[in-house]
Protein backbone atom coordinates (compact mmCIF):
# COMPACT_ATOMS: atom_id res chain seq x y z
CA UNK A 1 0.00 0.00 0.00
CA UNK A 2 0.96 2.97 -1.10
CA UNK A 3 0.14 6.92 0.56
CA UNK A 4 0.98 9.74 0.47
CA UNK A 5 0.80 12.40 2.82
CA UNK A 6 0.27 16.17 1.57
CA UNK A 7 -0.27 19.34 3.15
CA UNK A 8 1.33 22.88 3.52
CA UNK A 9 4.36 22.86 5.46
CA UNK A 10 3.42 22.99 9.26
CA UNK A 11 0.51 21.04 8.63
CA UNK A 12 2.11 17.77 10.64
CA UNK A 13 2.96 15.36 7.65
CA UNK A 14 6.09 14.42 9.62
CA UNK A 15 4.63 13.84 13.02
CA UNK A 16 1.69 11.56 11.14
CA UNK A 17 3.22 9.55 8.50
CA UNK A 18 5.93 8.56 11.67
CA UNK A 19 2.77 7.32 12.79
CA UNK A 20 1.16 5.62 10.30
CA UNK A 21 3.87 4.51 8.97
CA UNK A 22 4.89 2.50 12.26
CA UNK A 23 1.55 1.45 12.70
CA UNK A 24 1.25 -0.47 9.42
CA UNK A 25 4.96 -1.32 9.39
CA UNK A 26 5.79 0.74 6.56
CA UNK A 27 8.59 2.23 5.35
CA UNK A 28 8.44 5.82 5.80
CA UNK A 29 10.37 8.03 2.82
CA UNK A 30 10.79 11.93 3.79
CA UNK A 31 12.16 13.80 1.21
CA UNK A 32 12.92 16.92 3.12
CA UNK A 33 14.89 14.60 5.59
CA UNK A 34 17.16 12.90 2.57
CA UNK A 35 17.80 16.61 1.62
CA UNK A 36 18.86 17.43 5.38
CA UNK A 37 21.03 14.67 5.49
CA UNK A 38 22.60 15.48 2.30
CA UNK A 39 23.34 19.49 3.02
CA UNK A 40 24.90 18.19 6.19
CA UNK A 41 27.11 15.61 5.12
CA UNK A 42 27.75 18.06 1.75
CA UNK A 43 27.17 15.26 -0.55
CA UNK A 44 27.45 16.20 -4.12
CA UNK A 45 25.11 17.07 -5.74
CA UNK A 46 22.47 16.80 -3.98
CA UNK A 47 23.42 18.62 -0.70
CA UNK A 48 25.76 21.19 -2.40
CA UNK A 49 22.61 22.07 -5.07
CA UNK A 50 19.73 22.28 -2.42
CA UNK A 51 21.44 24.02 0.33
CA UNK A 52 20.79 27.44 -1.67
CA UNK A 53 16.81 26.21 -1.95
CA UNK A 54 15.93 25.17 0.97
CA UNK A 55 17.42 28.02 3.24
CA UNK A 56 15.41 30.42 1.41
CA UNK A 57 12.15 28.22 1.52
CA UNK A 58 12.29 27.43 -2.24
CA UNK A 59 11.57 23.89 -3.71
CA UNK A 60 15.11 22.06 -4.60
CA UNK A 61 14.53 21.87 -8.45
CA UNK A 62 13.10 18.61 -9.97
CA UNK A 63 16.38 18.34 -11.60
CA UNK A 64 18.18 17.48 -8.72
CA UNK A 65 15.31 15.50 -6.49
CA UNK A 66 13.89 13.37 -9.54
CA UNK A 67 16.62 11.06 -9.18
CA UNK A 68 16.57 10.95 -5.20
CA UNK A 69 13.06 10.20 -5.35
CA UNK A 70 13.73 7.51 -7.73
CA UNK A 71 16.09 5.64 -6.38
CA UNK A 72 14.21 5.50 -2.89
CA UNK A 73 10.61 3.92 -4.33
CA UNK A 74 13.06 1.71 -6.20
CA UNK A 75 14.49 0.09 -2.85
CA UNK A 76 13.65 -3.18 -2.22
CA UNK A 77 11.99 -1.84 1.22
CA UNK A 78 9.92 -0.32 -0.47
CA UNK A 79 8.82 -2.37 -3.34
CA UNK A 80 5.34 -3.23 -1.87
CA UNK A 81 4.35 -0.24 0.23
CA UNK A 82 5.39 2.94 1.58
CA UNK A 83 4.32 6.18 3.64
CA UNK A 84 5.14 9.02 0.97
CA UNK A 85 6.05 12.44 3.21
CA UNK A 86 7.12 15.60 1.51
CA UNK A 87 6.82 14.14 -2.16
CA UNK A 88 5.40 14.65 -4.69
CA UNK A 89 5.37 18.04 -4.65
CA UNK A 90 5.33 19.43 -8.49
CA UNK A 91 3.94 17.92 -11.51
CA UNK A 92 6.81 16.15 -12.83
CA UNK A 93 7.37 14.49 -9.43
CA UNK A 94 3.95 13.40 -9.41
CA UNK A 95 4.14 12.10 -12.94
CA UNK A 96 7.59 9.83 -12.13
CA UNK A 97 6.14 8.86 -8.90
CA UNK A 98 2.83 7.15 -10.80
CA UNK A 99 4.90 6.11 -13.70
CA UNK A 100 7.33 4.24 -11.23
CA UNK A 101 4.47 2.15 -9.66
CA UNK A 102 2.30 1.99 -12.83
CA UNK A 103 5.40 0.09 -13.94
CA UNK A 104 5.39 -2.44 -11.48
CA UNK A 105 1.60 -2.69 -11.32
CA UNK A 106 0.97 -0.66 -8.24
CA UNK A 107 -0.53 2.83 -7.32
CA UNK A 108 -0.99 5.41 -4.82
CA UNK A 109 -3.99 3.70 -2.88
CA UNK A 110 -4.41 6.83 -0.53
CA UNK A 111 -3.68 10.52 -0.35
CA UNK A 112 -4.51 12.07 3.15
CA UNK A 113 -4.67 15.79 2.55
CA UNK A 114 -4.30 17.77 6.51
CA UNK A 115 -6.09 19.95 5.77
CA UNK A 116 -4.72 22.89 8.77
CA UNK A 117 -5.47 27.06 8.28
CA UNK A 118 -2.74 29.42 7.49
CA UNK A 119 -2.51 31.04 10.45
CA UNK A 120 -2.21 27.89 12.64
CA UNK A 121 0.31 27.32 10.20
CA UNK A 122 2.52 29.88 10.81
CA UNK A 123 1.35 29.83 14.63
CA UNK A 124 3.60 25.95 14.20
CA UNK A 125 6.32 26.66 12.24
CA UNK A 126 6.94 29.60 14.28
CA UNK A 127 7.06 27.41 17.33
CA UNK A 128 9.10 24.61 15.55
CA UNK A 129 11.90 27.41 14.81
CA UNK A 130 12.62 28.28 18.59
CA UNK A 131 13.02 24.54 19.24
CA UNK A 132 14.91 23.18 16.12
CA UNK A 133 16.62 26.66 14.74
CA UNK A 134 15.81 25.44 11.07
CA UNK A 135 16.64 28.06 8.99
CA UNK A 136 13.59 27.49 6.66
CA UNK A 137 11.49 28.57 9.35
CA UNK A 138 12.31 32.36 9.48
CA UNK A 139 9.63 34.80 8.81
CA UNK A 140 11.01 35.20 4.94
CA UNK A 141 10.99 31.52 4.25
CA UNK A 142 8.19 30.27 5.75
CA UNK A 143 6.45 32.82 3.77
CA UNK A 144 7.70 31.55 0.80
CA UNK A 145 7.14 27.86 1.34
CA UNK A 146 3.29 28.68 1.94
CA UNK A 147 3.54 30.69 -1.42
CA UNK A 148 5.38 27.57 -3.17
CA UNK A 149 2.94 25.09 -1.88
CA UNK A 150 0.08 27.01 -3.53
CA UNK A 151 1.91 27.39 -6.09
CA UNK A 152 3.19 24.37 -7.08
CA UNK A 153 2.14 21.32 -4.84
CA UNK A 154 -1.75 22.12 -3.96
CA UNK A 155 -2.24 21.66 -7.94
CA UNK A 156 -1.68 18.16 -7.37
CA UNK A 157 -4.98 17.69 -5.63
CA UNK A 158 -7.27 18.52 -8.32
CA UNK A 159 -5.31 15.62 -10.29
CA UNK A 160 -5.47 13.12 -7.42
CA UNK A 161 -9.06 14.41 -6.60
CA UNK A 162 -9.88 13.06 -10.13
CA UNK A 163 -9.23 9.71 -9.49
CA UNK A 164 -10.95 9.33 -6.32
CA UNK A 165 -8.09 8.68 -3.71
CA UNK A 166 -7.83 12.28 -1.84
CA UNK A 167 -9.29 12.31 1.71
CA UNK A 168 -9.27 15.23 3.34
CA UNK A 169 -8.44 15.50 7.08
CA UNK A 170 -9.01 18.42 9.39
CA UNK A 171 -5.31 18.94 10.41
CA UNK A 172 -6.03 20.87 13.56
CA UNK A 173 -6.69 18.93 16.37
CA UNK A 174 -4.23 17.05 18.19
CA UNK A 175 -1.92 14.27 17.13
CA UNK A 176 -4.02 11.64 18.50
CA UNK A 177 -7.00 13.00 17.21
CA UNK A 178 -5.50 13.02 13.83
CA UNK A 179 -4.19 10.00 14.14
CA UNK A 180 -7.88 8.55 14.89
CA UNK A 181 -9.25 9.83 11.94
CA UNK A 182 -6.29 8.75 9.54
CA UNK A 183 -7.10 5.07 11.24
CA UNK A 184 -10.70 5.46 10.32
CA UNK A 185 -10.14 6.59 6.65
CA UNK A 186 -7.70 3.91 5.87
CA UNK A 187 -9.61 1.67 8.22
CA UNK A 188 -6.39 0.10 9.61
P1 LIG B 1 10.00 19.75 4.47
O1 LIG B 1 10.84 19.21 5.56
O2 LIG B 1 9.17 18.68 3.77
O3 LIG B 1 9.17 20.93 4.88
O4 LIG B 1 11.00 20.28 3.34
C1 LIG B 1 11.93 21.29 3.64
C2 LIG B 1 12.59 21.79 2.36
O5 LIG B 1 13.25 20.70 1.70
C3 LIG B 1 11.64 22.35 1.33
O6 LIG B 1 11.32 23.71 1.57
C4 LIG B 1 12.50 22.19 0.06
O7 LIG B 1 13.54 23.15 0.00
C5 LIG B 1 13.14 20.85 0.30
N1 LIG B 1 12.30 19.73 -0.20
C6 LIG B 1 11.74 18.72 0.54
N2 LIG B 1 11.08 17.88 -0.26
C7 LIG B 1 11.19 18.34 -1.52
C8 LIG B 1 10.70 17.90 -2.78
N3 LIG B 1 9.93 16.82 -2.89
N4 LIG B 1 11.02 18.65 -3.87
C9 LIG B 1 11.79 19.75 -3.77
N5 LIG B 1 12.27 20.22 -2.61
C10 LIG B 1 11.98 19.53 -1.49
Amino acid sequence: MFILILGAPGSGKGTQGRILAERLGLPKITTGDLIRTAMKEGTAPLGIEAKKYYDEGKLVPDSVVLGMIKDELDRPEAKTGAILDGFPRTAAQAALVDKTLAQRGQRLNHILLLDVTEDELVRRMRARSQVEGRPDDSPEAIATRLQIYQRDTAPLIAHYTQRGIVHRVPGGGTVEQIAEDIKRIIGR
